[in-house]
């Protein structure tokens, strides 16, 4: 099908697409990637009357490490996520999420500041960023701001970006030690969204305790959720094979997932407690000196 007409808009700076979105308000769209409005438009679920391309917009694509985070661009596309030395060096566990994410070609289009704004429920960046406490920074007309990734999500397909507003950049802290994390994602055939999904990044002592952790979750509510009260249980713990257990039961406690074509509530459910699990094991093993994994 074709989209309902529009008109195209390509500002040259941010502030100028700032301003066609205030006086434009909820009739335009930003086109960044296009890998999930341009479907939605030529299926009609999305009709925009003005469309903001962020393409001809400088600087809003990069990757690099400053002041204790690691800083990615809205415009950065998955590819340059996924071939990045500092994202491999500082945090691999983004490597591992974008070598799942959809194929090759979406991954040559497709951005991380639309991935996120787009929301899914299943994508795979809202697990990892939330495991990764990074913050959201975007661009309204009343200037910037900075949120927590947990409070970015509000809802299925939904953000707590105004109307107005533009994220301009994902910021990751990236302590100089390496910790060990893992991205673990079940889907119905390669490339597909998640059913469920797991992200973990963890940062342990010397003695293998827990000094911090961070967990994300896909497909385990209506938006990607951040398993506070797992990581607070965990949190000072030695993974143990019964705080393992002691989690995982708290992990299908706290989820809520969604109904819908990859499964019912209750199989997610269930099988978030699998891949809990196989997530920290991974984890473990990584961190284990015979295994020869650093992280
Ligand atoms: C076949 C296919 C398979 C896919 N599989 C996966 C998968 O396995 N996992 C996964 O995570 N994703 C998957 N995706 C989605 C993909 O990651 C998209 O790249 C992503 O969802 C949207 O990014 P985009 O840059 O293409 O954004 P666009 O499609 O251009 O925009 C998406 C939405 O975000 C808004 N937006 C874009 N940029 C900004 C910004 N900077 N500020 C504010 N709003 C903005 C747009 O207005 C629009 O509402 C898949 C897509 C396809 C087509």
């Amino acid at each position: 099908m074709y989209p309902v007409a529009f008109d195209y808009l390509e500002p040259r700076t941010l502030q100028e697409a700032v301003e066609l979105l205030e006086k434009w308000g909820e009739n335009a769209s930003i086109l960044a990637g296009g890998q999930s409005l341009i479907p939605l438009m030529k299926l009609r679920i999305a009709r925009p009357r003005y469309l903001i391309d962020l393409n001809r917009i400088p600087g809003l694509s990069y990757i690099r490490e400053q002041d204790g985070c690691v800083h990615i661009g809205a415009l950065t596309r998955h590819v340059e996520i996924e071939e990045s030395s500092v994202v491999r060096e500082k945090i691999p566990i983004m490597q591992e999420a974008v070598r799942v994410l959809a194929d090759g070609q979406v991954r040559n289009l497709g951005t991380i500041g639309g991935a996120i704004a787009q929301a899914d429920p299943a994508g795979d960046w809202g697990p990892v960023i939330l495991a990764l406490n990074a913050r959201i920074k975007c661009l309204g007309p009343k200037g910037g701001r900075e949120m927590e990734a947990m409070d970015f999500f509000t809802f299925a397909y939904t953000t707590a970006l105004q109307p107005d507003e533009v994220v301009t950049e994902i910021a990751i802290p990236a302590p100089s030690a390496p910790r060990l994390g893992t991205y673990v994602k079940l889907e119905r055939v390669s490339g597909d969204f998640a059913i469920v999904s797991v992200a973990v990044q963890i940062d342990r002592d010397k003695d293998g305790i827990c000094r911090d952790i961070g967990i994300g979750l896909g497909g385990a509510d209506d938006r990607p959720i951040k398993a506070v009260p797992v990581e607070a249980l965990l949190r000072g713990q030695k993974l143990s094979p019964k705080a393992i257990d002691i989690a995982a039961r708290r992990i299908e406690e706290i989820a809520s997932p969604i109904s819908d074509l990859r499964g019912s509530q209750e199989y997610k459910k269930e099988v978030l407690k699998v891949i809990f699990r196989r997530a920290l094991e991974r984890v473990i093993e990584r961190a284990s000196p015979t295994t020869g994994g650093s992280r």
